[in-house]
């Protein structure tokens, strides 16, 4: 994945996916936990990187659980992956009950309407067979699942066994921070919930859950962020691969005076003579305009900083310092040393959001 492979005529960037770095970050996050089933969470076209070429990749490598949020993209992911168990986590709509057995997928299930109105399909059902389910217990969030004490009630209520409930699960509120005393008692109240409901498999890691005291790890884990190549351990060096490399087209290089401006608004002054250079790429691409005048793209391996606001569809560089600035060149927005967390921070916000952002007007090249 060399910066120096110009982005194919007519198109402004290339995004690379980098398949086989995705499967060596499963595997690293498996081995976290070597008891454990380790899943893959592929919501949102698998953080951007393209379901229909993530979730393959992850099934060859023998992952066999996955988690999406929306019925909708459950549905994109069964005809992907024909055999495996796939998860639904923002629950159970109204209405939806048939579309998800039709399908062979699992709602996590997250209040007690969801889980009896589960149940009371499978009642109906000839034969009487219930799919399978999961129960999600909030243990901090307040956002889906049922309150602990709610679902304490529910042990050995024969609802679980009639909505076909196979595993329970919870999700931490700070992970990634592995001080935070929340974890600590988020990882004990889910002990609680999990001996209350014996025989039930339990998964509360996401992917800095795993990297936690063996508290988080359970029976399965369920990384996304860090399968992309996240920072599990923010202020630790990373142990993930890169998996996505973004790269744009230099369209021209030009010269300024000491004191002109650069794009909208002029909100960048040249302090002295400097060479800038202009990338087509912009923020209809999914790259943030809250990066302006923070970012940085590299050329040539120098890091050129992003000079004025972010346009619809073309970013400014300064590479007064990168000699290899010339037109039909090509600069890395993400890669190498700008990996999707420190792109995250200079936008202001998270790698999160980067990855879910990337837009679909590049070139995208899947790299096995
Ligand atoms: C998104 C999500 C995950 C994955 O979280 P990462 O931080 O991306 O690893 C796991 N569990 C639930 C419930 C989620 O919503």
């Amino acid at each position: 994945m060399s910066g120096d492979n110009p982005v194919p005529t007519g198109h402004g960037a290339r995004l690379t996916v980098d398949l086989a770095a995705l499967v060596a970050n499963w595997r690293t996050l498996a081995a976290h936990a070597p008891r454990a089933e380790c899943g893959a969470v592929v919501k949102a076209d698998a953080y951007g990187c393209g379901l229909s070429a993530v979730a393959p990749a992850l099934w060859r490598a023998g992952c066999r659980t996955f988690f999406v949020a929306h019925l909708s993209e459950g549905i994109a992911a069964r005809r992907l992956l024909p055999e495996a168990a796939i998860y639904v986590l923002n629950g159970l709509p109204p209405d939806s009950v048939e579309a998800f057995r039709a399908h062979g997928l699992r709602p996590v299930l997250g209040d007690r309407n969801e889980l009896f109105e589960w149940a009371a399909a499978a009642d109906g059902a000839v034969p009487a067979a219930p799919h399978p389910a999961a129960l999600h217990v909030d243990t901090g969030m307040n956002r889906l699942g049922l309150p602990v004490a709610e679902a304490l009630a529910l042990a050995g209520d024969p609802v679980i066994a009639r909505a076909g409930i196979d595993l329970v699960m919870s999700h931490l509120v700070s992970a990634e921070q592995p001080d935070d005393p929340l974890n600590a008692r988020q990882a004990a109240d889910f002990r609680r919930v999990r001996a209350a409901f014996p025989g039930l498999r339990a998964s509360l890691a996401n992917s800095s859950g795993t990297c936690l005291a063996d508290a988080a790890r359970h029976d399965l884990l369920r990384p996304g962020y860090a399968l992309f190549g996240g920072n599990p351990e923010p202020g630790r060096p990373n142990p993930m691969r890169p998996v996505v490399r973004l790269e744009a087209t230099i369209l021209q290089v030009r010269t300024v005076a000491a004191g002109e401006s650069c794009g909208y608004n002029a909100r960048w002054q040249a302090p002295a003579p400097r060479r800038l250079a202009t990338l087509s790429l912009g923020y209809a691409d999914g790259y943030p305009r809250s990066a302006s005048n923070s970012g940085h793209a590299l050329v040539g391996g120098v890091p050129c900083p992003i000079v004025g606001l972010i346009s619809m569809d073309l970013i400014i560089l300064d590479v007064t310092e990168a000699p290899d600035a010339r037109r039909g060149g090509t600069a890395t927005l993400i890669g190498d040393s700008l990996d999707i967390d420190s792109v995250g921070r200079a936008a202001g916000t998270i790698g999160y959001e980067i990855l879910t952002g990337l837009g679909s007007r590049y070139v995208r090249t899947y790299v096995e």
